[in-house]
């Protein structure tokens, strides 16, 4: 094992001490080594996500087990490599050099989705700060394998939200089966997903991109790349709304793909109505708690429509070094503010209370004292 000297015996870590209720608590863990095939990050930047929120609260039953007392959550984290453990020679990483970890922070490499490289999937993954102990830390181990690069001209507090909320908009965008030109539509289109996928769409991948979201947010949702920005709260029904985005599109036929980033079930079988024939409808944002049918996709208007729906997860390691690679050229930026550790706990209430604006990044360099 070789590594830096100035690497402490104990560090500071935040907590879920009481999953199922909003609470955070700072702790101090011990260092761990690097086992074979694994390397020690020390943690500088993490991004927190609703996704966190929900681990936290117990409230994606579907993912498995509810976490326990003591999990350190967090998983759009930036960091250096601290140590290298045995086995680890063979991968291009060095002491000092950035990397990123992610939702999917461990594959197995050999499962069916990852042999199809779709690893975001991997059968036998670990997900970061709910089945490993997450970014939300001063220090974490992380496979070499599947550490993501972080390209030398983008900041790492930049980096860190994109690994989530940036891969998961790349990865949906790259399923709407869309060409450069073509008139796409998002959902959701303000918040922390869908601001990333305006961008990413319009500047990257040449996408006309409209926005749809709740109440004032026109300007926001045009400088992040947006054509057109339409308010839901300015249209009395579904039907209204679909009809008036159906009239902006090319020929009035309709949009080529719309990509809900929002959980919203009306959302959803809205986003439907307004796809023209042979338009796709990709699923990204997960409604909490009971999970609702979207509403009007029958298998008949599915075949009448030739429509495809599909799903996105989180996207795989290849997304993920394209997203950075589309930010280190500029194309995406994140609205973002940095917190102190110590405040964890109130970014989450505001997060609970749909106050928080952009993304909040975690500065882990600063011991709480
Ligand atoms: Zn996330
Ligand atoms: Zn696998």
């Amino acid at each position: 094992m070789t590594g830096l000297t100035d690497i402490p015996t104990r560090y500071q870590a935040i907590i879920y001490d009481q999953p199922g209720a909003l609470s955070t608590k700072i702790v101090e863990l011990d260092t761990p080594n690097p086992g074979v095939g694994d390397v020690l990050v020390r943690m500088t930047h993490s991004g927190v996500c609703r996704s966190d929120l929900s681990v936290m609260m117990r409230r994606w039953s579907y993912l498995g087990p509810p976490i326990q007392p003591g999990q350190v959550g967090g998983h759009e984290g930036v960091g250096e490599i601290a140590r290298l453990g045995p086995g680890t020679e063979r991968f291009n990483l060095k002491i000092g050099d950035r990397v990123g970890i992610k939702w999917m922070a461990r594959v197995c490499g050999e499962c069916l989705p990852c042999l199809a490289g779709r690893d975001g999937s991997c059968f036998n993954g670990k997900i970061s700060g709910y089945e490993t102990a997450g970014t939300f830390q001063q220090f974490t181990l992380a496979p070499a394998n599947y550490v993501t690069p972080i390209p030398s001209s983008l900041r790492s507090d930049l980096a860190a939200p994109l690994l989530c909320g940036g891969v998961t908009a790349y990865a949906a965008l790259k399923k709407c089966d869309a060409q450069p030109g073509d008139f796409v539509v998002i959902m959701g289109a303000t918040g922390g997903l869908g601001h990333l996928a305006l961008q990413i769409g319009s500047n990257g991948m040449g996408y006309r991109m409209i926005a749809v979201d709740y109440g004032h947010k026109s300007e926001f949702a045009i400088q992040c790349g947006a054509e057109l920005y339409f308010d839901v709260k300015n249209h009395k029904s579904n039907a209204e709304l679909v009809k008036a985005i159906k009239d902006a599109s090319p020929g009035g036929f309709g949009a080529t793909a719309v990509v809900v980033c929002t959980a919203s079930n009306d959302a959803y079988a809205a986003g439907f109505e307004m796809l023209k024939l042979s338009g796709t409808l990709v699923c990204v944002g997960v409604p909490e708690g009971k999970q609702v049918p979207i509403a009007t996709v029958d298998p008949a208007s599915i075949i009448s429509k030739e429509a495809r729906v599909v799903g996105s997860l989180v996207g795989n390691r290849e997304d993920a070094i394209a997203t950075l690679d589309l930010a280190a050229r500029g194309v995406i930026n994140t609205r973002f503010r940095i917190e102190p550790m110590s405040n964890s706990s109130k970014v989450f209430e505001e997060m609970e209370n749909m106050k928080l604006q952009g993304r909040v990044v975690l500065d882990l360099t600063q011991a709480v004292s």
